[in-house]
């Protein structure tokens, strides 16, 4: 007598679900907008935006030193 075999079928993606996903990953990567991190700059006397990942170019402050700035 064979045992009933219970197979587990991977759950498929409604149309629905797949083009919430989709719209995810766009969201992700096709965001050409560069990050930027403010903080209030002691050189300029004024709110400064930098790129993210790097130093601010008139005080050298770094996003990691100014956490409370922002
Ligand atoms: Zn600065």
């Amino acid at each position: 007598m064979a045992k009933n075999k219970i197979v587990y079928e991977p759950k498929k993606l409604t149309f629905k679900e797949k083009r919430m996903i989709v719209k995810a990953q766009k969201n992700l990567f096709s965001d050409k907008e560069p990050e930027m991190w403010e903080h209030y700059c002691e050189e300029e006397k004024t709110e400064m935006a930098v790129g993210k990942g790097e130093p601010c170019n008139w005080c050298g402050k770094k996003e990691e030193d100014c956490e409370s700035c922002s």
